[in-house]
This record gives structure tokens, sequence and C-alpha cells, in this order.
């Protein structure tokens, strides 16, 4: 837009001042023009007076050495009758009887310019001087005018797209910066990072009020997390009360249908016990309060134990532990890694409905152990595969169909990531891998 702005506005310069100068030129001829007209129109009033054509003549013909560009010119008596005539050799004959000026005494013809001048003698117009000057050096003039526009014109045009491609750069790489926290921030949900700019432009209010609405966001989200944090502590104690009587009341009923009612009351107080238990990790986790209470145990039967655990309750789904053992003991938290492997597994289970088996394999390298769990199931959309490491995040496929909160995967994340390990998840299609990596050295 700059650059287009800076184009027309130089090019409108350029005509402005090319025709000034041009017309300038022309005036300035004409001027000069005029003036030899009333020398030579001085000089011929004797000879008008006296009828002394061969005087006219010579008059005349000492233009070909003074003013080389008068090609044709005429001095005529005071009926227009011509009464002497000059032609420059090798210039074509021209009529000047025929011409007035009507009020005018210049004017231009294509190439050449016509000069008539009245010779006054003692107030009485005693004749007119008349001059046909070409104009060749105006057209080298006007070429020499135009190529040195055109050549201003491109270097001007392209200093303006220099400046503007710097400027340009300068308001992008600002904005990009700006852009690229905003998708960071979307990304990761971590509104704590500023955007730093030290302009003094509309770019940087904008920054500035970028930078308050992330406060803003940031505060609300710990408001948020206090409240989670404070509701599910008040609420832990109230539901484990209720739990040990509901399961006294297990041990004890054995008439139906009450049986089948507390059992149905046991089933969702445990749903209910587990959400508040991931509420609390995650207000620990926001607060860094994720503590690890590490411990030696041997992979392999840690690996079995869980596995052998967790089949008691899937009661559609074979787990099926695959590959080589490890033989190897690590220095982990064994409940976290358990509450991890749990978690997958129990997703893996969740999330293949229509399947039979959900595999476990367990690999070493030199310097970790990854556990991966593969499913048949529902699958995760490529794009949607970082993110269900996320707060809350639920994949669309799966949110309207089976139940969740989306808080699992997080907190297996922050425990994974607090063991300096990595968790990650591939899918093609259908079906899902989740990995962890746990470090061998600790
Ligand atoms: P929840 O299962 O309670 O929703 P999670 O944090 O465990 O929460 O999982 C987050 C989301 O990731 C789930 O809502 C689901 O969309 C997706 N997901 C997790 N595990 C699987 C899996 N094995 N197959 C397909 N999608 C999965």
């Amino acid at each position: 837009m700059q650059v287009f702005t800076s184009m027309i506005v130089l090019g409108l310069c350029f005509i402005a001042f090319v025709f000034y100068h041009i017309n300038d030129y022309k005036l300035r001829n004409a001027d000069s023009m005029l003036s030899l007209a009333q020398v030579i129109g001085t000089n011929s009033i004797s000879a008008i007076q006296f009828e002394d054509n061969d005087e006219a003549n010579k008059i005349l013909s000492d233009l070909q050495k003074g003013a080389p560009q008068v090609t044709n010119a005429a001095i005529l008596d005071k009926k227009n009758n011509v009464f002497a005539t000059y032609t420059k050799p090798g210039a074509d004959v021209f009529q000047f009887s025929s011409h007035t000026l009507e009020g005018k005494n210049f004017e231009y013809a294509p190439r050449h310019l016509l000069v008539f001048n009245s010779i006054i003698d003692n107030k009485d117009t005693v004749g007119t001087v008349c001059l046909r000057a070409n104009l060749n050096e105006l057209a080298t003039i006007e070429k020499t005018q135009y190529r040195m526009a055109v050549v201003i014109l491109i270097i001007g045009i392209s200093l303006a797209f220099l400046i503007a491609y710097i400027v340009q750069m300068y308001i992008s790489r600002r904005i990009l910066n700006m852009v690229n926290i905003m998708k960071r921030a979307g990304e990761t949900g971590d509104y704590k990072t500023h955007v730093i700019d030290d302009g003094n432009d509309e770019i940087s209010i904008l920054s500035g009020v970028f930078n308050d609405l992330m406060e803003q966001v940031t505060e609300s989200q710990r408001r948020k997390d206090e409240f989670i944090g404070i509701a599910s502590h008040e609420l832990k104690t109230p539901l484990t009360s209720i739990k040990a009587f509901v399961q006294v009341l297990d041990a004890i009923e054995d008439r139906q249908p009450n049986k089948q009612y507390v059992q149905k009351i046991l089933y969702n107080v445990n749903k209910l016990q587990q959400l508040i238990y991931d509420l609390l990790d995650v207000s620990n986790i926001q607060s860094g309060q994720l503590y690890l209470n590490k411990k030696e145990f041997d992979f392999d039967t840690f690996i079995n134990a869980t596995i052998a655990s967790y089949q008691v309750i899937s009661l559609h789904h074979k787990i099926i532990r695959e590959g080589d053992l490890v033989n190897q003991v690590i220095s982990a938290d064994l409940q976290r890694i358990e509450q991890v492997l749990i978690n997958l597994l129990s997703n893996a289970i969740k999330y293949s409905p229509d399947a039979k088996t959900v595999i476990v394999y367990v690999t070493k390298t030199d310097s970790e152990i990854i556990v991966q769990v593969k499913d048949f199931g529902i699958g995760i959309a490529k794009e949607e595969q970082l993110r269900v490491f996320d707060r809350f995040y639920r994949t669309k496929g799966s949110s309207e169909l089976i139940s969740g909160f989306g808080l699992g995967l997080y907190i297996c994340r922050n425990i994974i990531k607090r063991h300096n390990g990595k968790i990650w998840v591939e899918s093609h299609g259908k079906g899902a891998d989740f990995y962890f990596s746990l470090p061998l050295s600790t």
C-alpha cells in the first residue's frame, strides 16, 4: 500500500516537473525569438521606408549565422505583402503571408515556433517581422527529461520498496512474536508469559492490553485452582466416612434388592472418590506440591501385579503382557507409577468398548524402561494427540460417547515428568498406543 502510494506521488511529481520544465523552456525560447524579431524590425525600418528589398534580404540572411535555429523568416509590409524573405539553406520554403495570430505574437506548431512582431515607426505600424524556428533542441530536452524521470522513478520505487520492506519486517516481527505467544498460551494453557515490546506505538499498546488480559486470565485460573483445592479437600472427609458406612452395609446386608442398591451406591461413591483424588492431585500439581515417595522395586513384579489386580475388575477385556521380562529394579514412587499404569489401562479399556484385548509391552534400553499400553479402540486424531495430556481436554470423538473429566492423562504426564521420564501417544486410525518411559538412573 505504502509502495503504491509512493509510486503515484512520485509519478505525479515527475509529470508536474517535466511539464513545468518544458513549458519554461518554450517561454524562454519565445522571449528570445521575440527580442530577435524586435531587433530585426528596428533594423529594417529604413529598408521598408526606402523600399530597399536587397537591404531587407541582407538583414534576414544574417540569421544564418546569428540564429541558426531560424529556418524561415520574412518581413511583411504594411499591407502584409512579403517584402523580404529568408529560408535557411536545406530548409523547406514557408509562406508567412497566410498566417495571422489573432492577438498573440507567438505560437507553437509541432516542432516549430512561429513569432510575429510588428515594426513600429513613430507609433505607426510599418510592417511585420515573421520568424519560424525549429525546436529540435526541445525534442532532445524532452527525451532527456523523460529518461531522467524514468530512472529517478525506478530508483524512488526501489527505495520505497526497501523502506517499506524494512518497516514491514520490524512491524511483522513484533506482531508475529505476539501471535506466537498467544498460540503457545492457547496450546499449553500457560498464561503467565508476557509479550515484551519496547516500542512506542499502537503495537506496544496492543501488547500492553494483551499482557493485562493474560494477567486477568492467570488470576482467574489461580482462583479456580484454589477453589478446586479447597472444595475437594472439604469433600474428601465426609465422602470417606460415607464410603466406610456403605462398605459396612455391604458387608452385613444380604437381602435383595437392598444388597444391589448398596452396591450401586458403593460403585458411585468410588467414582466420586476417584474424581476428588484427581482434583486434589491437580491442585497439588498446580501449587507445585506433587511430592514423590521413591523406593526401589522390581519392575516385572510391579507390572505383573498391577495387570493382575486390574484384570479382576475388567470383565470384558483381557489384559495381556507381551515381550520378555526386563529384570530391572528401579527407584520410583511405586504408588504414583501404579496410578499412571492403571490410568492408561482403564483408558485403554474405556475407549475400546468393542475390543477384547489390551496389550502391555515393557522394553528396556541402556538408559530407560519403556512401557507401552496398546488398545484397539477409537484411536486419537493426529491433531489431538498432544492435547490429550492437557488439563480437562477430551477428544471430540470421545466426549459425547464416553464419560470422563480429562484429568487422568494430565496427572500422568506430571507424575512421569517428576520422574524425569516422558509420556506420549501414537495413533494411526484404529487404536491407540500410550507410552511412558522412566530413566534407569534417577
Ligand atoms: P478422561 O478419560 O477422564 O476423559 P483422560 O485425561 O484420561 O481423561 O483422557 C483425556 C482424553 O484423551 C479422553 O477424554 C479421551 O478423549 C482421550 N483418550 C485417552 N485415552 C484414550 C485411548 N486409549 N483411546 C482413545 N482416546 C483416549
